[in-house]
Parts: structure tokens; C-alpha cells; sequence
């Protein structure tokens, strides 16, 4: 391609819409423009990025047996009611972009595809005999997130690979996703990024086993707690640890003292002088679910210990069968406001106990007249403890569980893992963390939406059984400005050769100098026809201009047809080391196919 011909348009200016490097790089360098919010135009020199890494990615899915197909993208409401997730992504989430059609059918735009693939299942799987299978599809998804942001990063379209497979039993699943355990190592080690894999919580889509695959960056939006011996690493979400041995109670008697002032545990710990590990701090929540029932989640946990909301938004969702309904719609810490909804009288904030009459909750018919009380095993094993009274501007102390205190029937891990910690596969190894982004997730969803909608094969015994799932995800717009994220510098991007848009560039200082732009048309056309991706700068234009702009833009080599011509030689520059070459015209393409693009592509493979 000839940049004279091409719509390259180069800002030397920040956007003003970009915070993070990769955002700022790819809209400097004219590979995105915003149409919307989270909402981009991929121009030519991207789309090249994205097919490239589309490339590796169907190859890799490819060698493992799995077969690509293209699911619609406008799918039927009903689908989504069988699963029971419609209310979930249009109410709770509204994550999904709903529509209705002239004859007032409502549709969602795709956000993913368990429900579209499993009615496909139903419909073509009859016997066992056809498993396992594993189907693919590499499409835009549309997702209306709350916070779109970081361009390509979060946006509201966005390219994914997504991946179905479907078994006869569990053991099959497994195979299957160890299979693509290692075909997404494969994918991202040749995309050629810096990634760890690690244990993931498994969200709204359901199921089991679930993992993460990062991709090291301090712009990440996840933090991922790992051990040096590489033997642990889990997003925080889903993290676990020992927690610090609690400091033993200088309490022995139960009494309420008074405590002026010392709604926090910061605050009570240094009036009490003791330590925040001998605090049992108690936390309200407000869940609403789908029946329009609202539920007072009362959480007690250590006082140096923090709430981790998503194990607690999981279990409240496991307990939505107790309040006759299905899912879980909004789980908040309710504001004075919302308090004023449902609480009967004002509460002791900042001096709440475990007991906590139930009285506090005005009788109505939408809210739960109890509170749905838990307890985290760091709160749950103190003894002598201190707590709140009910009563502001007072504490107990020297409070048991089993006397002055019903210990709750719910006792789960609901604490936030945190650096420093340590593991729990070895109390040596203390958990360190890094941040990380998203680029994939593998699930075993088991038979989440087999049973929901009634997606049976015949089994080797001649009966019908629900089929076994698993879904895997890759966030293909999102790998390709990870890895802007994860490889720049000053002058611009550094593309991994595997998925830069083009190999080489060569760059006619003066396009004037009839020998300058002759030797680059030869080395233009020589280097294509070898196979080797080149560009031509064959702009008019000042040389220090195409120079940035070849930075900027981030090819991996760049061919100078300039003042070494005089000796029949070009000057190869590598964009990553910025290492100089002076080869001999005739040499160049023997030179990219024996020397720095094959080592390139090795020290990336
Ligand atoms: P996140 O926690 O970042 O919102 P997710 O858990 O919703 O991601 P999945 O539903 O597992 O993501 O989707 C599979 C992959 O699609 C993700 O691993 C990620 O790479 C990509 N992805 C998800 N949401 C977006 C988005 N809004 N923009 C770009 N890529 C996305
Ligand atoms: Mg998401």
C-alpha cells in the first residue's frame, strides 16, 4: 500500500476523549476513530491488527477441531426467557440493547450467544454419537456498559471470538477445556503479549470452573493476586487467602461501654486500644430480585477485613430460590435514602451488631421481614469479640458467639483476598499482585443452559440426557490494543511483528530525488512479492515528518531509501531496539527473510 493513496491521517496532538496510552496511540496513529460513545470506526491500518489476530486465533481454534460458524446477532427475547437471563441482561445488568420490531416482537442485540447456540444444539444434536462438539464464531457483540471507556478496551461494539462446546459428560467437558486451555496460551503467546492465565469468578453467564487469561498491564481494570511459585493466581473477585492470625482479645467480660464517636473501625480501635482484629464490624446491604422483593442482607466479618462483593452478590443470587424468586436484579449499600424505604426507625449506623433486631424493617408486603444474616469464618471464629450495641455512641466487648450472639446459619468466605496475604496452598508463598486485562475467559458451564432450555441427546443407554457445555471467549478488538498497551513507547506504538498491520515500510526521504523513489518502488515491490507486508511513504512532505508518522504508527522495519543510496545501500531501522543496518539494495529481502524478521518472530513465538 502507498500512503500517497492511502487514508493515514497522523494527529500529533493527544485526543482529548483518550486517558490510557494504547486509546491515545491508536487514535494519534489513525487506526480508530469514535463515532459514540464506545463506539469506533476501525480504519484500514486496524482492520489489518484485527484480521491478523482473527488469523491466529482461527488457526488455533481450528487445530483443536472446533468449527467456525456465524450465529444472528438480532436474537428473540424468547430464547433469552427460556435461559431466564432476559430479566438479568435487560433489567439488572442492562447490559443488553434491547428492541422491538414493527409487530412489537421484542429482540436483544447479541451480547453473547449461550442461549442462540444451545437452541442450535437442541435442534441438530440427537445422539451421542455426535459428541463432542465445539462451535465458533468470530462477530461484533454489543453491549451497553456503564462505563464505556479506553476505546477498543470497553466498548458498546466490540469483535469477539466465542467459542461453544457441547459433550456427553463432564469428563468429555474437561478435555475439551483443557484443550482450549492451551489453545488460548498458543493464541496469545503468538500474538506475542506478555499474559497469565488465572482462576476467574464466572459472573451472570453461570456455571463452574471459569478462567481468566490477562494480559499484564498497568492500565488493566483487574487486579490478579498470584504467588512467585506461579502455583496460584486468581482475579481478586475471585481470590482466597489466609487471612493475618487475629490478635488475641484483651477483653474477658461482656460489657457495653460507651464509645463517643467511633463509627469506624479505625476510630474504635484506637479509642479501645485494641486491634482491628478483634472487631466484628457488620455491614448492610440492600438486595432487590426479580419478583420486586427487596431483601436486608446484614454481612459480619472481621474488622481488618473488607467485604468482597462479588462472592457476596454470588450467594445472595443462590439464595434467591428462598424468596421465591429467580435472580438477583441489584445488590447496593443502601444510601440515607433508601433506608428510609423500608427501615422502620433510624438505624445505628456505625454502631450495628450481629443482632440487629429484625424490627428495624417496617412490615410491608415487597420487603423481606427478616434480615438475611452472614457471617465471614474470620468474624465467625473470634471469641471475646468486640461489636456494635444497636445503639449509638456505645459498643460491646467481650461478645461470644453462641451467648450474647446467634452465630448466623451462613458461614461463607465473603472477605477480599489482598496483597501480602497468604496463600492458601502454601502459607509460606504470600500473594503478590499485578493488574491485568481481560482478554479472554474459558467456563464450564455444565448444564446451566442445557437444562434451562431443554437441550437433550440420546445417551449411550437409550435414555435422554441434558448436554454437558462450555463456553470460551476471546475479546478480539480488545487483544489488539492490549498489546499497544503493553508494547509503546515515547514515539509511538511497537507492534509485535505477528500482528502488526504491516512488516515493513519504506520511506523515500525526498520523493524528488528520481533515484531515492526508484530504489524504494524496486524494494516496494520486491518485498511484497516475497511476501513480506510493506508499505511505500511515497508522500511529498518533509522526511521528519515520515519518520514520526512510521514510529507513531509502529511498523516493525523501516527501509530508508536516502543518502547511503550513493553507495547502492538502504538503512534498515528496527522499531522496537531502533538498532541501525546498512544493507545493500540487493541484500534487503534476503536480509528480512534470513535475519531480524525471522528472529523477531521466534522471540515473540
Ligand atoms: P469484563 O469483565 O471486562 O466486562 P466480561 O467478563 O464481561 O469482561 P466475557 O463475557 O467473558 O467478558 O467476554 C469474553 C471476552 O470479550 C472478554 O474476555 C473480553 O476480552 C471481551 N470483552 C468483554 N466485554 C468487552 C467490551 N465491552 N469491549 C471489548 N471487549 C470486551
Ligand atoms: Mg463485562
Amino acid at each position: 500500500m502507498r500512503l500517497s493513496q492511502m487514508l493515514l491521517v497522523t494527529l500529533r496532538e493527544d485526543p482529548a476523549e483518550a486517558e490510557i496510552p494504547s486509546h491515545k496511540l491508536l487514535v494519534r496513529a489513525g487506526y480508530i476513530r469514535r463515532i459514540g460513545s464506545g463506539i469506533y470506526a476501525y480504519l484500514p491500518l486496524m482492520l489489518r491488527v484485527l484480521r491478523k489476530v482473527s488469523d491466529i486465533v482461527r488457526e488455533e481454534m481450528d487445530a483443536t477441531g472446533a468449527q467456525e460458524c456465524l450465529l444472528p446477532q438480532i436474537q428473540p427475547k424468547e430464547l433469552w426467557e427460556e435461559s431466564g437471563r432476559w430479566s438479568t441482561y435487560t433489567e439488572a445488568e442492562q447490559i443488553m440493547f434491547a428492541l422491538s420490531d414493527r409487530q412489537g416482537r421484542e429482540l436483544g442485540l447479541g451480547p453473547t450467544h449461550e442461549e442462540v447456540i444451545t437452541a442450535v444444539a437442541r435442534d441438530l444434536i440427537g445422539s451421542y454419537r455426535q459428541l463432542p462438539v465445539n462451535l465458533y464464531q468470530i462477530q461484533s457483540k454489543f453491549r451497553d456498559e456503564i462505563r464505556p471507556r479506553f476505546g477498543l478496551m470497553r466498548g458498546r461494539e466490540f469483535i469477539m471470538k466465542d467459542a461453544y462446546s457441547f459433550h456427553a459428560n463432564e469428563e468429555s467437558l474437561k478435555e475439551t477445556y483443557a484443550e482450549m486451555d492451551q489453545a488460548y496460551r498458543n493464541i496469545f503467546s503468538r500474538c506475542g503479549l506478555k499474559f497469565r492465565p488465572v482462576q476467574a469468578d464466572s459472573g451472570a453467564i453461570g456455571g463452574s470452573a471459569s478462567q481468566e487469561f490477562m494480559i499484564l498491564a498497568e492500565a488493566g481494570e483487574d487486579e490478579i493476586l498470584y504467588t512467585e511459585d506461579n502455583q496460584y493466581a486468581a482475579n481478586v473477585e475471585k481470590a482466597t487467602s489466609l487471612p493475618a492470625d487475629a490478635v488475641p482479645s484483651s477483653f474477658s467480660e461482656y460489657q457495653k461501654l460507651e464509645t463517643p464517636n467511633t463509627p469506624t473501625i479505625a476510630s474504635l480501635a484506637d479509642f479501645l486500644d485494641c486491634d482491628a482484629t478483634q472487631i466484628v464490624k457488620n455491614v448492610l446491604y440492600q438486595a432487590v430480585y426479580d419478583n420486586g422483593l427487596t431483601v436486608l442482607v446484614l454481612v459480619s466479618i472481621r474488622g481488618d477485613q473488607d467485604v468482597n462483593e462479588t462472592k457476596l452478590t454470588n450467594e445472595v443470587a443462590r439464595q434467591a430460590v428462598n424468596y421465591d424468586a429467580a435472580t438477583l436484579l441489584k445488590l447496593t449499600v443502601p444510601d440515607e435514602e433508601a433506608q428510609q424505604t423500608w427501615a422502620a426507625k433510624p438505624l445505628p449506623l456505625g454502631y450495628i451488631a450481629p443482632n440487629l433486631p429484625d424490627s428495624y424493617i417496617a412490615k410491608a408486603e415487597t420487603v423481606a421481614p427478616k434480615f438475611l444474616r452472614l457471617v465471614d469464618p474470620t468474624a465467625g471464629e473470634l471469641t471475646n469479640f468486640v461489636t456494635g450495641s444497636n445503639e449509638s455512641g456505645f459498643h460491646t466487648v467481650g461478645g461470644n458467639w453462641g451467648a450474647e450472639f446467634e452465630l448466623p446459619e451462613i458461614q461463607l468466605d465473603l472477605r477480599t483476598a489482598k496483597v501480602g496475604d497468604r496463600a492458601p496452598h502454601d502459607p509460606s508463598q504470600t500473594l503478590q499482585t499485578a493488574r491485568g486485562i481481560e482478554a479472554g475467559h474459558i467456563f464450564q458451564l455444565g448444564l446451566k443452559y442445557s437444562t434451562a432450555m431443554t437441550a437433550e441427546f440420546m445417551d449411550e443407554d437409550g435414555r435422554p440426557k441434558p448436554l454437558w457445555m462450555g463456553c470460551y471467549g476471546i475479546g478480539v478488538s480488545r487483544v489488539a490494543q492490549a498489546a499497544v498497551e503493553q508494547s509503546h513507547d515515547g514515539n509511538g506504538i511497537i507492534w509485535p511483528v505477528a500482528i502488526a498491520p504491516y512488516h515493513a515500510i519504506v520511506v523515500v526521504p525526498n520523493i524528488k530525488a528520481e533515484d531515492q523513489l526508484a530504489a524504494a518502488e524496486k524494494l516496494y515491490s520486491e518485498l511484497n512479492a516475497a511476501g513480506i507486508e510493506t508499505l511505500l511513504d511515497d508522500r511529498p512532505g518533509r522526511a521528519g515528518m515520515k519518520f514520526a508518522d512510521a514510529e507513531l504508527i509502529g511498523i516493525p522495519y523501516r527501509i530508508v531509501t536516502g543518502r547511503s543510496l550513493a553507495e547502492g545501500k538502504v538503512e534498515l531501522v528496527q522499531r522496537a531496539s531502533g538498532e541501525k543496518q546498512e544493507v545493500a539494495l540487493a541484500d534487503v529481502v534476503a536480509t528480512f527473510r534470513a535475519g531480524w524478521l525471522r528472529h523477531w518472530l521466534k522471540g515473540s513465538a
